[in-house]
């Protein structure tokens, strides 16, 4: 059997099997039938040649069964074309009008064929070339529809996928042409089959892959395993072409050892072979891999996230491979992401929990937005009578608002142990299919090499912070008491001296010292409280009746001016608290409320609700408790300063009402928030992480520590505080 022959069962066997696997599949479009009938006819006509080659034909007197193959040969070379046309017809997507041609066109093929391959004109060398220029010709026509198209189409992504496609067919085509010099004694490498087979195998892809980045890497692994090839081919021959033609044990000893020396060098060999290949032909490419790879080394041990974060921008940005890219974190004050840092043209600063909440919801692990526009256009195309589809059409346009909030071509959730802690998002505008999957795969790494540094840098800035907070707290709590002392005894003095002695215009000082040493032993007694560990005793508790309860408290110490109301969830779940912190926590809030309106009339609110679920993880319920005040409102800048203790703007405040409030909030496993404009009053957020309601309260006290939703975990030492109360308690009940 001779190299053709060869080839060409091997092209026919493979034509073949994937017009079958074409046809088997269930559920497909026209175009793949029609591909499967293309790929069938390619292989049968292969398979055709092969036979032909096996009943070659003698001395110019054919028998029956060459003649009878030669005849098959020539039918279904003639009916490629036919079903080349066919398929690329209905895959270009061509008029009717069009379509009539090209049936046409198929039919004279066929026909021609027939004529030809049915009757003694088989025979006749003149008739084979003539059906053989035809075929070339129809075929090469099929090639002239998909560059027609490729002008016509406007989008960049089609016209690469054509152009490659046509380079293809061209390719084909030219080869196949060649392979009949052969028939003309004109020595050339028989390539045609193969070439053409390598075709048919893409356009397949092509069919099935919708993703054209997919189909540059089939290309890549393509070219890298044919160059493998190769290499292997070469030690084979080397170690083999050398002995003699008798010497059969030898030839049996030399395969045995190149088959090893193939073995072992296979697996760095595909390696080096395939990165060669990705740097040579995806340049661009190979140097993203490269310097993420870098990126990846050099970045190992940095521990602090904001350096990390910095050094990950920059390093992406310096490839050129993307315009923009940037990093989201999750907000601590309000639900949402805010903008770390970025490179290239800024996107949004804050992207809020509703919009973020697509993404947020999904568990693939990268999402993007080529993806999301295709499967939208796909969707849009059917009809919308499932609910499930419009619901899917809904969540794809979240997805693509939020994505292009934050301008991200691609966009990677940064997952922390149960929620999501932000996005790392990568965009390069000039192309609209921007990364392959081995690139994919390494943002992915970069993402999760950042996630981890960021738990770890909140878990070591909270030990930090506990460690600093214990000594100051320490340090601090001494200098009260040494405060106090001497405030006694002042006031005592102050007080000691007789009024009628002193001079009627120095009375008024001692007021004076007497007020200010009240005020200041207010401070440090308020100080001494916050430094203190907190008492607490925790159980169920209804936030409803601690709310009423306040409500009921204060009222009647409130100036008549103002309102206070309270708006309260029905079947609100219970949370594991201190009841009574948690009404010191409130009257704090409706005290300042009530000094912000001052004397304007005004209303205070508090409001109990069961907030929605925010993101898909394992998140603890939650209860939210509202304190809404009418009054003149927090300027941004300071609104992150409130908390602080000792911020104040009051002539006689002392700051730590709310430093004390968030304190007790934190003991709760709960965060409490600001949201303010000027001139449109308050409203101090309190959510508090619920007990889980399928259960009876009283047996099911909350894990400690479950972080809540959108906010961060309660801090370390606020947990051990919480458990080292609790130990107290237990004590003391033994006692
Ligand atoms: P203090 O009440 O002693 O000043 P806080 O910690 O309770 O200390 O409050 C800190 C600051 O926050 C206040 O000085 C005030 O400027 C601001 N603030 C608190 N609540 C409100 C509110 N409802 N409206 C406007 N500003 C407020």
């Amino acid at each position: 059997m001779d190299i053709r022959t060869q080839s060409a069962l091997l092209a026919g066997i493979i034509g073949l099997a994937l017009g079958i696997s074409m046809l088997l599949r269930q559920q497909r479009a026209r175009v793949v039938t029609l591909f499967g009938v293309f790929a069938l006819s390619v292989g049968a006509f292969h398979f055709a040649r092969f036979l032909e080659g096996l009943f070659p034909i003698v001395d110019d007197a054919p028998g029956i069964p060459a003649r009878v193959m030669l005849g098959l040969t020539i039918v279904l070379g003639a009916l490629v074309p036919s079903t080349a046309l066919s398929f690329f017809l209905e895959f270009l997507n061509f008029s009717p009008r069009a379509a009539r041609y090209g049936r046409r066109t198929s039919l004279f093929s066929l026909l021609l064929g027939l004529t030809v391959g049915a009757t003694p004109l088989a025979d006749q060398l003149w008739a084979r070339v003539a059906v053989s220029a035809w075929v070339l010709l129809a075929l090469s026509f099929s090639v002239s529809l998909l560059l027609s198209r490729m002008q016509a189409s406007e989008a960049r992504i089609d016209r690469l996928r054509l152009m490659y496609l046509g380079i293809g067919a061209a390719g084909s085509i030219v080869f196949s042409g060649l392979d009949f010099l052969a028939r003309f004694d004109i020595p050339f490498p028989t390539l045609g089959p193969i070439i053409s087979t390598l075709y048919l195998f893409f356009l397949s892809q092509t069919l099935l892959r919708l993703r054209l980045m997919d189909l540059h890497e089939l290309l890549g692994k393509i070219a890298s395993q044919t160059v493998l090839a190769g290499i292997l081919a070469v030690v084979f021959i080397v170690l083999t072409v050398w002995v003699q033609k008798d010497n059969t044990s030898l030839y049996l000893f030399n395969t045995t050892v190149s088959a090893f020396v193939m073995l072992i060098l296979l697996e760095p060999l595909s390696r080096w072979v395939e990165e060669r290949v990705v740097a040579l032909f995806f340049r661009q490419r190979f140097a993203f891999l490269e310097s993420v790879r870098q990126l990846l080394r050099r970045t190992a041990n940095v521990i602090e996230g904001q350096q990390l974060a910095s050094m990950l921008l920059d390093g992406i940005n310096e490839t050129r491979r993307v315009t923009h890219v940037s990093i989201y974190l999750l907000a601590e004050d309000r639900p949402g992401f805010r903008l770390l840092d970025s490179r290239g043209p800024q996107p949004a600063l804050f992207v809020d929990a509703g919009t973020a909440r697509a993404l947020v919801t999904r568990t693939e692990r990268a999402q993007l937005l080529e993806t999301v526009n295709r499967r939208a256009a796909e969707l849009k195309a059917q009809p919308l009578e499932a609910r499930k589809a419009r619901e899917e059409v809904k969540r794809l346009s979240d997805v693509r608002a939020a994505m292009e909030q934050m301008r991200a071509g691609i966009t990677v959730p940064l997952m922390g142990n149960d929620r999501v802690l932000g996005f790392l998002n990568l965009w390069d505008e000039r192309v609209p299919e921007a990364f392959a999957s081995d690139e994919i795969a390494l943002i992915l790494e970069l993402a999760d090499r950042f996630s981890t540094v960021v738990e770890n840098s909140k878990l070591y800035e909270r030990m930090r912070e506990r460690d600093r907070l214990a000594a100051l707290g320490e340090m601090a709590a001494g200098l009260a008491h040494e405060i106090r002392n001497p405030l006694g005894a002042i006031k005592g003095a102050a007080q000691c001296l007789d009024p009628k002695t002193v001079p009627a215009d120095d009375r008024e000082f001692i007021e004076v010292i007497v007020e200010e040493t009240n005020r200041l032993n207010g401070v440090v007694t308020a100080f001494l409280d916050y430094a203190r560990p907190l008492k607490q005793s925790f159980g169920p508790t209804d936030v409803n009746e601690v709310v009423t309860r306040t409500l009921r408290l204060i009222q009647n110490d409130l100036p008549a001016h103002l309102t206070l109301r309270e708006e309260l969830a029905p079947d609100l779940p219970r949370v594991d608290g201190d009841a009574e912190q948690l009404k010191q926590v409130l009257i704090n809030l409706v005290q300042n409320a009530a000094q912000a309106l001052g004397n304007t009339r005004g209303e205070i609110v508090i409001k109990t609700l069961k907030p929605e679920r925010f993101g898909d993880f394992r998140q603890p319920d939650s209860i939210e408790i509202h304190v809404t005040d009418s009054g003149p409102g927090i300027p941004t800048d300071q609104q992150l300063n409130i908390f602080v203790p000792f911020f104040t703007t009051k002539q006689k405040g002392t700051g730590l009402g709310l430093a004390i409030c968030q304190r007790i909030i934190k003991s709760h496993g709960g965060t409490v928030a600001v949201q303010s404009k000027l001139g449109d009053g308050a409203t101090f957020i309190i959510r508090l992480p619920s007990l889980p309601s399928e259960q009876p309260a009283s047996e099911t006290p909350l894990p400690e520590g479950t972080p809540m939703p959108g906010s961060i975990a309660p801090p370390e030492a606020a947990r051990a505080e919480t458990r080292a109360s609790r130990r107290e308690k237990k004590k003391k009940q033994r006692a």
